[in-house]
């Protein structure tokens, strides 16, 4: 399923991300961008270890990234131009600002990505693995972050064409779809 905002598809589909050919890829990482398991690990199996490589450099240069923040490889062997690595905020109950931390990943990465002229990005659903993030919740999270930017973004200064969520499971694509057709404007 997909809509239109502003010139730009929102998009959502099941799969396995790593099989996403567009432009920019995020990783739902950790703050030492040590890769580990869920979508973190498929990444890094997919590409390679340049991209862990590459880590290891943003590591050394500035000890790891922030929750909330957003950091850029190369995606090795992967035909994608980068891997845009977040790192979503661990569910504490809720009351420790992870929406908003969460809204910040969203935001960041998709700022990076457009630093770089990115024509698609394509998100997992950050946080919702071990990280524990309800799904519900997860997901207006990240749909009202990305529409927010996409229509708060001047179009001219907007590169992108096409942002793609990957859900990984049925019951998030069930969500994802159920929210998007929320903004769909008649
Ligand atoms: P986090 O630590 O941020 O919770 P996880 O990797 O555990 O990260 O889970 C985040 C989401 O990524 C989950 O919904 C999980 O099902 C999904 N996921 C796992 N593997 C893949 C994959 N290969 N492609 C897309 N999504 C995936």
């Amino acid at each position: 399923m997909q809509v239109r905002i502003n010139d730009v598809v929102i998009s959502v589909n099941t799969g396995d991300i790593t099989a996403w050919a567009g432009d920019f890829i995020v990783n739902a990482s950790n703050s030492g961008l040590y890769g580990g398991g869920g979508v973190d690990g498929a990444i890094h199996r997919a590409g390679g270890p340049q991209i862990s490589a590459e880590c290891a450099v943003i590591r050394q240069k500035q000890g790891g990234v922030m929750p909330g923040q957003a950091a850029l490889t190369t995606a090795g062997r992967l035909p994608n131009l980068g891997i845009i690595h977040t790192v979503g905020p661990i569910w504490k109950g809720g009351g420790a600002g992870e929406a908003a931390t969460l809204a910040k990943c969203y935001i960041s990465s998709l700022e990076l990505a457009c630093a770089r002229g990115a024509r698609s990005i394509a998100y997992p659903n950050i946080s919702t693995g071990v990280y524990g993030f309800p799904r519900r919740l997860a997901c207006e999270t990240a749909l009202a972050a990305v529409v927010d930017y996409v229509q708060s973004t001047d179009p001219g200064k907007l590169p992108l064409n096409l942002i793609a969520f990957v859900c990984f499971e049925q019951d998030n694509t069930q969500l994802y779809e159920e929210m998007l057709r929320t903004y769909v404007t008649v």
